[in-house]
């Protein structure tokens, strides 16, 4: 199934990411922890990609173990590093496997590399490499804080707008904390004329550790009542655990009710919080 008919359906869509191991002696708990968020009916999974290729071979393999499933997968895809040849081998290889969803990517720069150099510069070019290649419901990363790279927020709605003149169906975000900051960024993309859904990216944050990696992946703001929280819970494992899925929970609703219709949980490979989320927001999904 097509990611975009899931996602402008009248039922709510809630989806989980996983991600794929970083060697092969971990891939084995990695399928079992992607087939157990399976196991939760998620409207659909969605696979990330590592962009520098440690574990760019697993993407598909775990993507087609999700569609064995019943579990609309999306394989993401980056292309920073990639070769018009490669990238044609890629979907050549998801179409083989029966997948029909990709989340389009450039990836991160490496140090020292400006996009001049590289054969595909932005995720756009990629995006219509795959529309070309044809049959693929292409989605694409959007930024409700600003991309790091752009200048600003106008330039960087600007890129999404090519994003989806490409052949971008849909947005997701990345991970935020503070809801009134996707709702204005929502507001700022309908104003430009970007009116393609936008899936909320929710990371449920569970553990103190989490986020310094959070803060330097995704420049999000934190805001005071989150920070509260780490500072308080932060030192005490489950309470950490308990008020991060609470949090997220209280996130998740408030979007539903204000009429986002899409949300992705980072889920981080856990089984274990993507039930208890979903638990939570059982009837309000159903
Ligand atoms: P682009 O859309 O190309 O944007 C990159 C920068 O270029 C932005 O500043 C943008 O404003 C600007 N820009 C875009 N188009 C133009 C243009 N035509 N002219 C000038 N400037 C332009 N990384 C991975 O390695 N693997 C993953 O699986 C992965 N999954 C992700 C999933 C989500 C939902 C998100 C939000 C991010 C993900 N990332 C992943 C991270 C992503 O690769 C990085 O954020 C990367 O730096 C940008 O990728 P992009 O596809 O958004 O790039």
């Amino acid at each position: 199934m097509k990611v975009i008919d899931i996602i402008k359906a009248k039922k709510p869509s809630f989806s989980f990411e996983v991600f794929p191991p970083k060697t092969s002696a971990n891939f084995d708990s990695v399928i079992a922890a992607a087939s157990e968020i399976a196991s939760l009916k998620p409207s659909y999974m969605s696979v990330t990609y590592g962009a520098l290729g440690t574990t760019a071979s697993y993407t598909a393999e775990i993507a087609e173990k999700i569609s064995a499933l019943s579990v609309t997968p999306v394989a993401h895809l980056t292309c920073v590093n990639a070769t018009r040849e490669s990238i044609v081998g890629k979907l050549t290889d998801l179409r083989s496997r029966g997948i029909e969803n990709i989340l389009a990517l450039r990836g991160d720069l490496p140090d020292g590399v400006t996009p001049d150099s590289l054969t595909y510069k932005y995720a756009s070019d990629l995006a219509t490499e795959i529309s070309s290649f044809g049959s693929f419901c292409i989605g694409g990363a959007c930024y409700p804080e600003c991309h790091p790279e752009s200048e600003n927020s106008a330039r960087d709605i600007e890129g999404l707008k090519r994003k989806v003149e490409s052949g971008c169906e849909y947005l997701t975000t990345q991970m935020f904390f503070d809801n009134n900051i996707l709702y204005n960024f929502m507001y700022r993309l309908l104003r430009a004329g970007v009116d393609v859904p936008v899936v909320a990216g929710i990371m449920p944050v569970t553990s103190a550790s989490q986020i310094k990696r959070i803060c330097s992946i995704s420049k999000s703001a934190l805001p005071q009542r989150f920070l509260r929280i780490v500072d308080r819970y932060g030192d005490d494992p489950n309470a950490m655990r308990q008020a991060g899925i609470a949090f997220a929970t209280e996130q998740i609703i408030d979007l539903y009710a204000n009429g986002v219709n899409a949300v992705h949980v980072y889920s981080m490979n856990k089984p274990d919080v993507a039930r208890e989320l979903r638990d939570n927001v059982s009837e309000i999904i159903k």
